[in-house]
């Protein structure tokens, strides 16, 4: 068996390990990112990609804390996208400079102020009828459109531009993985399987950026251990015959409560197809929900807001995944969770976008990691890259 020894290793390449990983190459660091499925994860891979700048967070009427950590992330991934942030991001390609806010009732007039009394950094503009996204334009059209400073990210390329740099570093590490921890429950190794080869990888630091995988990592260690929760989602995709031109919808659509009604992002399939995500609201009450009854629900909502769109010969998919997060009590806690445990750091970025936040954290707890040793590393299989939703069969 091979022995390998590096600082660091990485357990899962969803957005957080991949950031990470970025972040500590930068610095010198030979770090490895062990990945058991396909780069861009679970969640990543199924998330809508918007880089929140906190306005759906204060529905509520009051500036959230959530609200003001991500507003603070908005300049941190605009330098990064320009190419003058923290990690060079001017290949991921955006699919919409904004995302919009339709109010069909409370807020409607004093919208801009209101986001803008509540969010940090907000830039927000409420649109003239010609000037709402082409889609909106119909005759039947009620409520007002605000648009938001925020960024919606194509994630496939978002996942290769993190990780094509440092293929090398990404290994496979499937379910016949081992973990072996001492007495105290501290990580002391992983054993490596692939073919007929194997390897006991070991590290003087372990970072958890495994999402749900966390949980089963810790529960190994047979301690008490930093919970985690999870916290549900029935997503729908609806993808339509053909490429609509015209049909690019981003935009949050609120009525009254806390979480919006319905969010709906475009997408386009590898044959060219237009795909709308539908998630918010829908997604949270969907999981009380069968797959069938889900997309029922979402064609009665389509139908309700959007009547003059014509959903015939639309293909229909939805998708069951659970949002993994350090527990606040079953509430989507407003910050990243970056917890020391022995040999590990354990890490739930939270949201896509505070993934920097949460690798700056962790940079902060391995500052004295050593960026001198280079052992030279055996040729090891890279994992696949994950696929969009709407791709996987
Ligand atoms: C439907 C949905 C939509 C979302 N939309 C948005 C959005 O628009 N904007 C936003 O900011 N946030 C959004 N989020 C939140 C965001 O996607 C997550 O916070 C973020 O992607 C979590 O990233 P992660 O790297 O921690 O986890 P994941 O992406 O889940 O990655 C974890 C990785 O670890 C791997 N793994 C697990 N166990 C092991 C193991 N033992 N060994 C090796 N690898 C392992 C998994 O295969 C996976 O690849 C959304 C979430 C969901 C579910």
């Amino acid at each position: 068996m091979q022995q390998v020894h590096v600082p660091v290793v990485i357990i899962g390449a969803g957005i957080a390990g991949l950031w990470v990983l970025n972040r500590l190459r930068q610095k010198g660091v030979q770090a490895i990112l062990l990945e058991r499925t396909g780069i861009g994860g679970t969640q990543t891979m199924a998330s809508q990609g918007i880089i929140h700048g906190g306005a759906k967070y204060v529905l509520s009427g009051k500036l959230t804390q959530a609200a003001d950590s991500v507003a603070q992330m908005t300049e941190v991934w605009a330098q990064c996208l320009q190419g003058n942030g923290e990690i060079d991001l001017r290949a991921v390609r955006a699919l919409s400079e904004h995302h919009y806010l339709w109010s069909l009732s409370r807020l409607t007039g004093g919208i801009k102020s209101f986001i803008s009394a509540k969010v940090l950094n907000s830039n927000t503009n409420v649109l003239k009828a010609e000037q709402y996204p082409p889609l909106l334009r119909a005759p039947g059209f009620t409520g007002s459109i605000c648009e938001l400073q925020e960024t919606v990210l194509d994630v496939p390329s978002l996942v290769r531009t993190l990780a094509m740099p440092h293929l090398n570093y990404i290994w496979q590490a499937d379910a016949s993985s081992e973990y072996h921890y001492d007495t105290n429950g501290a990580l002391l190794s992983i054993t490596l399987r692939a073919g007929d080869q194997a390897c006991a990888l070991t590290a003087d630091h372990y970072v958890l950026t495994a999402g749900e995988g966390n949980e089963s990592i810790l529960s190994a260690t047979g301690k008490a251990v930093p919970k985690m929760q999870r916290r549900p989602l029935q997503m729908v995709w609806l993808k339509f015959p053909d490429h609509r031109a015209d049909g690019s919808l981003f935009l949050h659509c609120i009525t009254s409560g806390m979480v919006p009604r319905l969010t709906i992002t475009t997408h386009t399939d590898i044959a060219g197809k237009t795909v709308w995500y539908l998630g918010g609201g829908l997604a949270e009450s969907g999981t009380q929900r069968s797959a069938q009854q889900q997309i029922q629900f979402a064609k009665q909502e389509l139908a309700a807001l959007l009547p003059w769109v014509n959903l015939a010969d639309v293909e229909w998919g939805t998708l069951m995944i659970d949002r993994a997060e350090q527990d606040n009590g079953g509430k989507r806690p407003a910050y990243p969770g970056v917890k020391r445990l022995h040999t590990m750091l354990i890490c739930w970025p939270t949201k896509l976008t505070l993934a920097p936040a949460m690798a700056k954290e962790v940079l902060n707890h391995l500052q004295g990691v050593s960026n001198l040793v280079q052992r030279p590393l055996p040729v090891w299989p890279t994992p696949v890259f994950a696929k969009p939703v709407w791709e996987q069969r």
